[in-house]
């Protein structure tokens, strides 16, 4: 049986003898549709317009040859198969007929089932071919589309990149409209934005828009607005167009909207000229380029929105540090004014304490004792609120050499009924003599008020050391105790002005402030190592050590 029932095969054959073998004996009776031809000329005529799917050509007939016939069935790219039929003895003759393009030969007298074997084995073969082509076309295909993909992605993703990241209005939406018409091929492409105050849309950008376009005008081009309000994509094209604004400048037009929660903010339109209808996959493509707009819209907004806070929060700060200059510049100012009086208070109460202080009865002194006291960190106050607001106060005023054993000695001396008065033991580490280039006075106060906090945080029975070093050029200077400790969150504040760790303890919270202004003013570093509980270390540097 043949393969295919239906199959055509034309028979060129002048011996009617086989002609009668192959077509009613042999191919009708298995169900082929067989023509006929007795003469090269009607055979090629019956090739190219019947079109069989096999043909029988005998190369021995007369007039236009069988190789003839083969040479212009080649010509004209039929491309059935084709079988010779040769004389028994004359296989050199088939062979020629395979370099013009014969498929099989049959040699004569012909036989029943060589006829039958060879018709069924080119048709086989035929099938065959058509197969692996079929498939090699699908195969094609599918590379094809999945190219496509690849390249819509790629474009997609490079799009999505592009206008997340653009920060300027003007090229974001220039990029949306840009990437919207390259995925879609639309030949033009805009958008418009929704104007939440006048509910209308405004035209935000074009691509090749014939005429004069305005920007940030009203827009209407007829399915834009449907968009809008439906918030679905939108596909039209040719004649059910007609009713739009749109039509006179396009024949396809394709909207997908703008979404920010659930509303529609925007639409974006491609369109062509003419009436090419856009795919559904240029749908899905053109959505997704909407909804990276939307992503970008919403980014830029809140961009927009925390630069203005910025902004503010700038002005609100340097607002507050003009004010701040002010009220320090005041404070400085009301503290130089009461130097004198509290200054000279302090020294007339000191004079009479040395003068008379040994006459007086213990109810009389005590008092006097405890004014001078008073005044004493008085004047410690305002002198320490005067280096530190007063511009420049807080540098060394002269640069001398200075001692820094001896200015630890003096401060320590200075402490030490304190320390006696609190059971806390002050002792020193200073294996030799470290000069530097600085200002005694204010270097005198960096000590003082370290080592007055040490002995202040320490418990009864507690110890605090004063150690100097010199590590090449640099002196390093240690006060160490073993008091309460400051908790981590706190250190890293604990030089700035005002702050304490427990607001209401005792001290104004300016000494540690002024430690930092004036070591960095000497050109030094300040810092402090601390844990609750187990005391701390409070460090600084200074240069130019000898
Ligand atoms: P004041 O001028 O009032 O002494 P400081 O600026 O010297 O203030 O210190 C600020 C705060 O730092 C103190 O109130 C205290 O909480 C903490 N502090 C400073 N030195 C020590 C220390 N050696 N041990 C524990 N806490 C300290």
């Amino acid at each position: 049986m043949p393969n295919n029932p239906r199959s055509k095969v034309l028979v060129i054959d002048d011996d009617l003898q086989s002609l009668d073998l192959i077509h009613k004996q042999v191919l009708e009776p298995l169900g082929y549709q067989v023509i006929t031809a007795i003469d090269g000329a009607a055979g090629l005529q019956l090739a190219v317009t019947k079109q069989p799917e096999i043909v029988l050509l005998s190369l021995s007939i007369k007039g236009l040859s069988g190789k003839d016939v083969l040479t212009a069935l080649r010509a004209q790219g039929f491309d059935s198969p084709i079988i010779v039929l040769v004389p028994g003895d004359s296989e050199a003759q088939a062979l020629a007929a395979f370099r013009l393009g014969a498929r099989d030969y049959l040699a004569r007298p012909l036989r029943e089932a060589e006829i039958v074997a060879a018709v069924d084995r080119v048709i086989e073969e035929g099938r065959l071919r058509r197969e692996r082509v079929a498939l090699q076309q699908q195969v094609q295909q599918a590379n094809a589309d999945l190219e496509q993909r690849v390249r819509e992605l790629t474009t997609l993703s490079g799009i999505g990149k592009a206008v997340v990241s653009l920060t300027d209005i003007g090229s974001l939406f220039n990029g949306i409209v840009e990437g919207a018409s390259l995925v879609t091929s639309g030949e033009m492409g805009w958008m418009a934005l929704a104007d939440e105050g006048a509910g209308q849309l405004l035209l935000v950008a074009a691509k090749n828009l014939p005429g004069r376009v305005q920007l940030l005008q009203p827009w209407d081009d007829g399915a834009a607005s449907l968009v809008r309000v439906s918030g679905e994509p939108l596909n039209v094209s040719g004649p059910a167009m007609a009713t739009m604004k749109i039509s006179q400048i396009a024949k396809s037009v394709l909207c997908a909207p703008i979404k920010a929660r659930d509303q529609t903010i925007g639409v974006l339109t491609v369109a062509h000229r003419a009436a090419q209808p856009f795919t559904d996959r240029q749908v899905v493509l053109l959505s997704a380029v909407a909804d990276y707009a939307s992503i970008a819209i919403v980014n830029l907004r809140l961009f927009q929105a925390l630069e203005q806070r910025a902004k503010s929060m700038q002005q609100a700060f340097e607002e507050h540090h003009v004010e701040a200059k002010h009220r320090g510049e005041a404070l400085a100012k009301l503290s130089q004014e009461l130097r004198g009086p509290v200054g000279q208070a302090k020294s007339a109460v000191e004079l009479a304490l040395t003068q008379f202080g040994g006459k007086l009865k213990e109810n009389q002194r005590t008092p006097l004792k405890n004014a001078a006291e008073k005044l004493a960190s008085a004047w410690q106050l305002l002198e320490d609120i005067t280096m530190l607001y007063e511009a420049g106060a807080a540098s060394p005023q002269t640069f001398k050499p200075v001692r820094l054993d001896e200015l630890a000695k003096a401060s320590m001396t200075k402490y030490q009924p304190m320390a006696q008065q609190q059971g806390v033991a002050l002792l020193s580490s200073i294996s030799s003599s470290v000069i530097v280039s600085g200002d005694l006075h204010r270097l005198g106060r960096v000590f003082d008020a370290l080592l007055s906090n040490a002995v202040k945080f320490s418990p009864q029975g507690g110890e605090v050391v004063v150690s100097i070093q010199r590590d090449g050029n640099t002196a390093q200077i240690t006060v160490a105790d073993r008091g309460i400790g400051i908790p981590a969150e706190h250190v890293p504040r604990i030089f700035e002005r005002f702050y304490k760790v427990e607001p209401k303890s005792s001290g104004p919270g300016l000494g540690l402030a002024l430690v930092k202004e004036i070591v960095e003013a000497h050109g030094g570093q300040v810092w402090a190592e601390s844990a609750p509980g187990q005391g701390s270390r409070f460090c600084f540097t200074l240069p130019k050590a000898i």
